[in-house]
């Protein structure tokens, strides 16, 4: 059994994965509960995913709906 609880680490490495593959539903949920509790992370979280909307507009320009990948 996994541990609810993250740490910093932990969670700047699901956010960075994140950017690589799609999070698991238990992943996302540990990942929003340290959220609620750390503005660092809040605020890298943030920045992932603004890098992750430029780099889905990189990888397909001409795809406007933002298809999810497989
Ligand atoms: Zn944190």
């Amino acid at each position: 059994m996994m541990r609810v609880k993250m740490t910093c680490k932990e969670a700047h490495r699901v956010v960075s994965e994140g950017l690589d593959r799609d999070l698991s539903l238990f992943e996302r949920l540990r990942l929003r509960l340290h959220l609620r509790i750390c503005d660092a992370c809040t605020r890298f979280n943030g920045q992932m995913a603004l890098l992750r909307q430029a780099m889905r507009k990189l990888s397909a320009p001409d795809d406007a709906a933002g298809q999810e990948r497989k």
